[in-house]
Protein backbone atom coordinates (compact mmCIF):
# COMPACT_ATOMS: atom_id res chain seq x y z
CA UNK A 1 0.00 0.00 0.00
CA UNK A 2 1.43 3.62 -1.04
CA UNK A 3 2.19 5.22 2.32
CA UNK A 4 4.73 7.82 0.78
CA UNK A 5 3.19 11.34 -0.54
CA UNK A 6 4.35 14.02 -2.73
CA UNK A 7 2.93 17.66 -1.57
CA UNK A 8 3.70 20.50 -3.70
CA UNK A 9 3.68 23.53 -1.13
CA UNK A 10 3.10 26.98 -2.06
CA UNK A 11 4.09 29.34 1.03
CA UNK A 12 3.07 32.10 -1.01
CA UNK A 13 2.76 35.90 -0.27
CA UNK A 14 2.35 37.69 3.01
CA UNK A 15 1.90 36.09 5.63
CA UNK A 16 2.06 32.55 3.85
CA UNK A 17 5.65 31.33 5.20
CA UNK A 18 5.02 32.25 8.23
CA UNK A 19 1.64 29.78 8.62
CA UNK A 20 3.33 27.43 6.64
CA UNK A 21 6.41 26.91 8.54
CA UNK A 22 4.70 25.21 11.99
CA UNK A 23 2.28 23.42 9.86
CA UNK A 24 4.69 21.64 7.95
CA UNK A 25 6.42 20.36 11.20
CA UNK A 26 3.23 19.12 12.47
CA UNK A 27 2.69 17.37 9.66
CA UNK A 28 6.06 15.40 10.23
CA UNK A 29 5.41 14.79 13.80
CA UNK A 30 2.11 13.44 13.23
CA UNK A 31 2.78 11.19 9.44
CA UNK A 32 5.59 9.75 11.67
CA UNK A 33 3.39 8.45 14.21
CA UNK A 34 1.44 6.86 11.20
CA UNK A 35 4.43 4.89 9.54
CA UNK A 36 3.63 7.66 6.47
CA UNK A 37 5.87 9.83 4.46
CA UNK A 38 5.16 13.43 2.63
CA UNK A 39 7.84 14.53 0.63
CA UNK A 40 7.14 18.56 0.55
CA UNK A 41 7.60 20.27 -2.67
CA UNK A 42 8.11 23.96 -2.18
CA UNK A 43 7.38 26.00 -5.50
CA UNK A 44 7.13 29.72 -6.41
CA UNK A 45 4.17 31.42 -7.45
CA UNK A 46 2.19 34.42 -6.00
CA UNK A 47 1.98 37.81 -6.09
CA UNK A 48 5.89 38.78 -4.83
CA UNK A 49 6.67 36.48 -7.69
CA UNK A 50 4.77 38.35 -10.50
CA UNK A 51 6.46 41.36 -9.32
CA UNK A 52 10.07 39.32 -9.62
CA UNK A 53 9.71 37.63 -12.67
CA UNK A 54 6.35 38.52 -14.68
CA UNK A 55 4.75 35.24 -13.58
CA UNK A 56 2.00 34.36 -11.31
CA UNK A 57 2.23 30.70 -11.47
CA UNK A 58 5.12 29.27 -13.42
CA UNK A 59 4.75 26.45 -15.98
CA UNK A 60 7.00 24.57 -13.54
CA UNK A 61 5.52 24.64 -10.54
CA UNK A 62 2.03 23.91 -12.09
CA UNK A 63 3.25 20.91 -13.29
CA UNK A 64 4.86 19.91 -9.68
CA UNK A 65 0.99 20.34 -8.49
CA UNK A 66 0.02 18.31 -11.05
CA UNK A 67 1.93 15.40 -10.45
CA UNK A 68 1.79 15.75 -6.57
CA UNK A 69 -0.47 13.32 -4.63
CA UNK A 70 -1.74 16.64 -2.82
CA UNK A 71 -1.28 20.44 -2.81
CA UNK A 72 -0.94 22.60 0.70
CA UNK A 73 -1.39 26.26 -0.44
CA UNK A 74 -0.94 29.55 2.48
CA UNK A 75 -2.15 32.44 0.70
CA UNK A 76 -1.57 34.35 -2.38
CA UNK A 77 -2.25 38.22 -3.42
CA UNK A 78 -0.92 41.39 -2.59
CA UNK A 79 -3.23 44.31 -3.12
CA UNK A 80 -0.20 46.67 -4.60
CA UNK A 81 0.57 44.30 -6.94
CA UNK A 82 -1.39 43.87 -10.11
CA UNK A 83 -2.13 42.92 -13.34
CA UNK A 84 -2.41 45.38 -16.10
CA UNK A 85 -6.49 45.41 -15.91
CA UNK A 86 -6.27 46.03 -12.24
CA UNK A 87 -7.38 42.62 -10.78
CA UNK A 88 -5.39 40.87 -8.32
CA UNK A 89 -2.68 38.08 -8.53
CA UNK A 90 -4.70 35.21 -7.43
CA UNK A 91 -2.76 32.06 -8.71
CA UNK A 92 -4.93 29.56 -6.27
CA UNK A 93 -7.94 30.50 -8.52
CA UNK A 94 -6.00 29.81 -11.51
CA UNK A 95 -5.31 26.37 -10.06
CA UNK A 96 -8.76 25.44 -9.71
CA UNK A 97 -9.15 25.88 -13.35
CA UNK A 98 -6.77 24.41 -14.29
CA UNK A 99 -7.20 21.49 -12.30
CA UNK A 100 -10.77 21.35 -12.38
CA UNK A 101 -11.50 21.23 -8.34
CA UNK A 102 -14.88 21.97 -8.22
CA UNK A 103 -15.70 21.50 -4.91
CA UNK A 104 -14.76 23.82 -2.21
CA UNK A 105 -15.31 22.51 1.05
CA UNK A 106 -15.22 24.75 4.04
CA UNK A 107 -16.05 22.77 7.54
CA UNK A 108 -17.67 25.25 9.93
CA UNK A 109 -17.14 23.89 13.79
CA UNK A 110 -17.46 25.18 17.14
CA UNK A 111 -17.92 23.94 20.36
CA UNK A 112 -19.52 25.10 23.45
CA UNK A 113 -16.75 27.49 24.90
CA UNK A 114 -15.09 28.68 21.79
CA UNK A 115 -15.18 32.24 21.33
CA UNK A 116 -17.81 33.24 18.02
CA UNK A 117 -20.42 35.85 18.03
CA UNK A 118 -22.70 33.69 18.85
CA UNK A 119 -23.56 31.99 21.94
CA UNK A 120 -24.13 28.42 22.08
CA UNK A 121 -26.82 26.62 24.68
CA UNK A 122 -25.38 24.24 26.75
CA UNK A 123 -24.84 21.03 24.45
CA UNK A 124 -25.36 22.27 21.31
CA UNK A 125 -22.22 22.43 18.87
CA UNK A 126 -22.18 23.55 15.18
CA UNK A 127 -20.59 20.93 12.63
CA UNK A 128 -21.55 21.66 9.45
CA UNK A 129 -19.92 21.66 5.85
CA UNK A 130 -20.36 23.85 3.26
CA UNK A 131 -19.76 22.89 -0.30
CA UNK A 132 -18.83 26.39 -2.64
CA UNK A 133 -18.55 25.01 -6.08
CA UNK A 134 -15.75 26.86 -7.53
CA UNK A 135 -15.02 26.68 -11.57
CA UNK A 136 -18.25 27.97 -12.84
CA UNK A 137 -21.32 30.45 -11.52
CA UNK A 138 -20.89 34.00 -11.73
CA UNK A 139 -16.73 33.27 -11.34
CA UNK A 140 -17.23 32.11 -14.78
CA UNK A 141 -17.45 35.40 -15.85
CA UNK A 142 -13.99 36.24 -14.33
CA UNK A 143 -12.05 38.54 -16.41
CA UNK A 144 -14.93 38.10 -19.32
CA UNK A 145 -17.31 41.08 -18.06
CA UNK A 146 -18.36 43.57 -20.59
CA UNK A 147 -18.17 47.06 -19.15
CA UNK A 148 -19.62 49.76 -21.27
CA UNK A 149 -19.73 53.35 -20.56
CA UNK A 150 -23.59 52.98 -19.36
CA UNK A 151 -23.60 49.86 -18.59
CA UNK A 152 -21.91 46.63 -17.21
CA UNK A 153 -22.51 42.53 -17.50
CA UNK A 154 -21.30 39.90 -15.88
CA UNK A 155 -22.69 36.22 -16.92
CA UNK A 156 -23.50 33.32 -14.36
CA UNK A 157 -23.12 29.62 -15.83
CA UNK A 158 -24.34 26.64 -14.63
CA UNK A 159 -23.27 23.30 -16.18
CA UNK A 160 -25.04 19.98 -16.32
CA UNK A 161 -21.33 17.87 -16.36
CA UNK A 162 -20.09 20.27 -13.49
CA UNK A 163 -23.25 20.14 -11.04
CA UNK A 164 -23.64 16.31 -11.69
CA UNK A 165 -20.20 15.74 -9.91
CA UNK A 166 -20.87 18.64 -7.57
CA UNK A 167 -24.02 17.18 -5.65
CA UNK A 168 -22.29 13.52 -6.39
CA UNK A 169 -19.81 14.52 -4.13
CA UNK A 170 -22.02 16.62 -1.47
CA UNK A 171 -23.96 12.94 -1.37
CA UNK A 172 -20.83 11.04 -0.52
CA UNK A 173 -19.41 13.66 1.90
CA UNK A 174 -22.75 13.49 4.07
CA UNK A 175 -22.86 9.44 3.34
CA UNK A 176 -19.19 9.66 4.91
CA UNK A 177 -20.04 11.97 7.91
CA UNK A 178 -22.89 10.28 9.16
CA UNK A 179 -21.25 7.10 9.37
CA UNK A 180 -18.76 8.64 11.31
CA UNK A 181 -21.25 10.02 13.47
CA UNK A 182 -20.45 13.78 12.41
CA UNK A 183 -23.87 14.32 10.85
CA UNK A 184 -27.63 13.27 9.94
CA UNK A 185 -26.70 11.99 6.44
CA UNK A 186 -28.29 15.50 4.84
CA UNK A 187 -27.44 17.46 2.10
CA UNK A 188 -29.24 21.52 1.52
CA UNK A 189 -28.89 22.82 -2.02
CA UNK A 190 -28.50 26.58 -1.30
CA UNK A 191 -29.83 28.22 -4.34
CA UNK A 192 -32.08 31.45 -5.77
CA UNK A 193 -34.66 29.45 -7.81
CA UNK A 194 -37.56 31.34 -6.83
CA UNK A 195 -35.91 33.94 -8.49
CA UNK A 196 -33.35 32.78 -11.70
CA UNK A 197 -34.29 30.65 -14.05
CA UNK A 198 -29.95 28.73 -13.70
CA UNK A 199 -31.28 27.97 -9.92
CA UNK A 200 -33.98 26.00 -10.85
CA UNK A 201 -31.91 24.23 -13.11
CA UNK A 202 -29.42 23.44 -10.45
CA UNK A 203 -32.12 22.58 -8.07
CA UNK A 204 -33.32 20.11 -10.35
CA UNK A 205 -30.14 18.07 -11.45
CA UNK A 206 -29.66 18.48 -7.34
CA UNK A 207 -32.92 16.72 -7.00
CA UNK A 208 -31.91 14.05 -9.74
CA UNK A 209 -28.77 13.40 -7.36
CA UNK A 210 -31.13 13.18 -4.36
CA UNK A 211 -33.38 10.45 -5.64
CA UNK A 212 -30.46 8.41 -6.31
CA UNK A 213 -29.83 8.31 -2.17
CA UNK A 214 -32.81 6.64 -0.17
CA UNK A 215 -30.58 6.86 2.71
CA UNK A 216 -29.84 10.26 2.90
CA UNK A 217 -32.30 13.02 3.34
CA UNK A 218 -32.16 15.97 1.74
CA UNK A 219 -33.75 19.77 1.22
CA UNK A 220 -33.04 23.45 -0.48
CA UNK A 221 -32.97 26.71 1.08
CA UNK A 222 -32.85 30.33 -0.56
CA UNK A 223 -29.64 31.43 -0.15
CA UNK A 224 -30.79 34.73 2.02
CA UNK A 225 -32.72 32.17 4.42
CA UNK A 226 -29.62 30.19 4.89
CA UNK A 227 -27.44 33.52 5.78
CA UNK A 228 -30.53 33.68 8.24
CA UNK A 229 -30.09 29.96 9.38
CA UNK A 230 -26.39 30.16 10.03
CA UNK A 231 -26.62 32.63 12.24
CA UNK A 232 -29.64 31.78 14.00
CA UNK A 233 -29.44 27.88 14.22
CA UNK A 234 -26.27 26.62 12.77
CA UNK A 235 -26.22 23.69 14.98
CA UNK A 236 -29.24 22.50 12.55
CA UNK A 237 -27.02 22.09 9.68
CA UNK A 238 -25.23 19.45 7.93
CA UNK A 239 -23.90 19.43 4.36
CA UNK A 240 -24.64 22.58 2.37
CA UNK A 241 -24.02 22.60 -1.25
CA UNK A 242 -23.94 25.77 -3.56
CA UNK A 243 -23.27 28.45 -6.38
CA UNK A 244 -19.60 29.64 -6.30
CA UNK A 245 -20.40 33.39 -5.52
CA UNK A 246 -23.15 32.56 -2.94
CA UNK A 247 -20.42 30.13 -1.17
CA UNK A 248 -17.78 32.70 -1.57
CA UNK A 249 -20.18 34.85 0.72
CA UNK A 250 -21.57 32.31 2.81
CA UNK A 251 -17.94 30.97 3.46
CA UNK A 252 -16.96 34.01 5.11
CA UNK A 253 -20.29 33.96 7.16
CA UNK A 254 -18.93 30.43 8.07
CA UNK A 255 -15.58 31.80 9.08
CA UNK A 256 -17.15 34.63 11.48
CA UNK A 257 -19.62 31.82 13.30
CA UNK A 258 -16.11 30.30 14.40
CA UNK A 259 -14.60 33.32 15.85
CA UNK A 260 -12.70 35.00 12.67
CA UNK A 261 -11.13 33.73 9.18
CA UNK A 262 -7.58 32.50 11.29
CA UNK A 263 -9.83 29.72 12.25
CA UNK A 264 -11.35 28.60 9.05
CA UNK A 265 -9.83 25.91 6.49
CA UNK A 266 -10.89 24.83 2.96
CA UNK A 267 -10.06 22.14 0.64
CA UNK A 268 -10.86 23.09 -3.07
CA UNK A 269 -11.30 19.13 -4.49
CA UNK A 270 -11.20 17.43 -7.75
CA UNK A 271 -11.98 13.99 -9.39
CA UNK A 272 -8.19 13.08 -9.15
CA UNK A 273 -6.05 16.44 -7.50
CA UNK A 274 -6.89 18.92 -4.52
CA UNK A 275 -5.49 21.77 -2.76
CA UNK A 276 -5.70 22.51 0.81
CA UNK A 277 -5.16 26.37 2.00
CA UNK A 278 -7.42 28.58 4.39
CA UNK A 279 -10.11 30.64 3.71
CA UNK A 280 -8.40 33.88 4.49
CA UNK A 281 -5.85 35.56 2.05
CA UNK A 282 -2.28 36.96 2.93
CA UNK A 283 -3.03 39.42 5.45
CA UNK A 284 -0.17 41.98 4.68
CA UNK A 285 -1.02 44.10 7.12
CA UNK A 286 0.42 41.87 9.66
CA UNK A 287 2.95 40.01 7.51
CA UNK A 288 6.37 39.64 8.98
CA UNK A 289 5.81 40.34 12.40
CA UNK A 290 5.13 36.47 13.42
CA UNK A 291 1.64 37.16 15.06
CA UNK A 292 -0.14 35.22 12.37
CA UNK A 293 -2.67 32.65 13.32
CA UNK A 294 -1.78 29.29 11.94
CA UNK A 295 -4.95 27.27 12.63
CA UNK A 296 -6.49 27.37 9.47
CA UNK A 297 -3.96 26.82 7.66
CA UNK A 298 -2.96 23.31 10.23
CA UNK A 299 -6.93 22.42 9.86
CA UNK A 300 -6.18 22.67 6.03
CA UNK A 301 -3.44 20.64 6.29
CA UNK A 302 -5.76 17.87 8.69
CA UNK A 303 -8.00 18.27 5.67
CA UNK A 304 -5.18 16.66 3.43
CA UNK A 305 -4.40 14.21 5.55
CA UNK A 306 -8.12 12.87 5.51
CA UNK A 307 -8.72 13.30 1.62
CA UNK A 308 -5.37 11.31 0.94
CA UNK A 309 -6.12 8.59 2.94
CA UNK A 310 -9.89 8.43 1.19
CA UNK A 311 -8.00 8.84 -2.14
CA UNK A 312 -5.63 5.67 -1.72
CA UNK A 313 -7.83 3.84 0.90
CA UNK A 314 -5.58 4.37 3.54
CA UNK A 315 -7.16 4.95 7.09
CA UNK A 316 -4.21 5.54 8.80
CA UNK A 317 -3.65 9.12 6.63
CA UNK A 318 -7.41 10.21 7.57
CA UNK A 319 -6.85 8.87 11.14
CA UNK A 320 -4.00 11.37 11.50
CA UNK A 321 -5.66 14.22 10.37
CA UNK A 322 -8.15 13.61 12.66
CA UNK A 323 -5.53 13.46 15.33
CA UNK A 324 -4.17 16.68 14.13
CA UNK A 325 -7.50 18.54 14.06
CA UNK A 326 -8.73 17.44 17.57
CA UNK A 327 -5.29 18.98 18.80
CA UNK A 328 -5.93 22.39 17.27
CA UNK A 329 -9.50 21.92 19.05
CA UNK A 330 -7.61 21.11 22.07
CA UNK A 331 -5.58 24.27 21.78
CA UNK A 332 -8.45 26.32 21.45
CA UNK A 333 -9.53 25.73 24.92
CA UNK A 334 -5.75 26.80 25.99
CA UNK A 335 -5.35 30.75 26.46
CA UNK A 336 -1.33 30.62 26.26
CA UNK A 337 -1.52 28.93 22.73
CA UNK A 338 -3.81 31.72 20.77
CA UNK A 339 -2.73 34.24 18.62
CA UNK A 340 -3.84 38.34 18.73
CA UNK A 341 -6.96 37.82 16.70
CA UNK A 342 -8.23 35.44 19.16
CA UNK A 343 -7.52 37.31 21.77
CA UNK A 344 -4.14 35.42 23.48
CA UNK A 345 -0.87 36.92 23.04
CA UNK A 346 1.10 34.03 21.57
CA UNK A 347 3.03 34.47 18.38
CA UNK A 348 2.63 32.13 15.24
CA UNK A 349 5.90 29.80 16.28
CA UNK A 350 3.99 29.85 19.91
CA UNK A 351 0.76 28.48 18.65
CA UNK A 352 2.27 25.39 16.58
CA UNK A 353 3.93 24.80 19.82
CA UNK A 354 0.98 23.96 21.87
CA UNK A 355 -0.71 21.72 19.43
CA UNK A 356 2.56 20.01 19.17
CA UNK A 357 2.68 19.74 22.64
CA UNK A 358 -0.98 18.19 22.52
CA UNK A 359 -0.69 16.01 19.57
CA UNK A 360 1.98 14.32 21.11
CA UNK A 361 0.09 14.18 24.72
CA UNK A 362 2.02 16.84 26.57
CA UNK A 363 0.29 19.86 28.49
CA UNK A 364 0.34 22.55 26.20
P1 LIG B 1 -8.42 37.74 0.07
O1 LIG B 1 -9.30 38.63 -0.74
O2 LIG B 1 -7.11 37.40 -0.57
O3 LIG B 1 -9.13 36.54 0.65
P2 LIG B 1 -8.85 39.58 2.16
O4 LIG B 1 -8.80 40.93 1.54
O5 LIG B 1 -10.17 38.97 2.47
O6 LIG B 1 -7.97 38.57 1.32
P3 LIG B 1 -7.23 38.77 4.36
O7 LIG B 1 -5.84 38.71 3.89
O8 LIG B 1 -7.92 37.47 4.55
O9 LIG B 1 -8.05 39.75 3.46
O10 LIG B 1 -7.29 39.58 5.71
C1 LIG B 1 -8.49 40.12 6.25
C2 LIG B 1 -8.23 40.52 7.70
O11 LIG B 1 -8.11 39.33 8.50
C3 LIG B 1 -6.93 41.30 7.90
O12 LIG B 1 -7.08 42.28 8.89
C4 LIG B 1 -5.95 40.25 8.36
O13 LIG B 1 -4.92 40.73 9.18
C5 LIG B 1 -6.85 39.28 9.13
N1 LIG B 1 -6.34 37.91 9.01
C6 LIG B 1 -6.42 37.11 7.93
N2 LIG B 1 -5.82 35.93 8.16
C7 LIG B 1 -5.33 35.99 9.41
C8 LIG B 1 -4.59 35.08 10.24
N3 LIG B 1 -4.22 33.86 9.81
N4 LIG B 1 -4.25 35.48 11.48
C9 LIG B 1 -4.61 36.68 11.95
N5 LIG B 1 -5.31 37.59 11.23
C10 LIG B 1 -5.66 37.25 9.98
Amino acid sequence: MKSDFEIAVFEGDGIGPEIMKPTLDLLDRVTRRHQISLRFNSVPAGAAHYAKTGESLPTASLDVAREADAILLSAMGLPDVRYDDGTEISPQIDLRKELNLFAGVRPVTLAENQNSPIRLAAGKQVDFVLIRESTEGLFWSQGRGEVTKDEARETLVITRETSEKLFRFAFGLAKRRKAAGRGRGNVTCVDKANVFRAFAFFRGLFDEEAARHPDLTSDHAYVDAMALWMVQKPWALDVLVTENMFGDILSDLGAGLMGGLGLAPSGDIGESHAVFQPCHGSAPDIAGQGIANPHAMILSAAMMLDWLGQQNDMPAASNAGEELRQAVDRSLLNVPGLTRDLGGESSTDEAGHVVANLLEGKAA
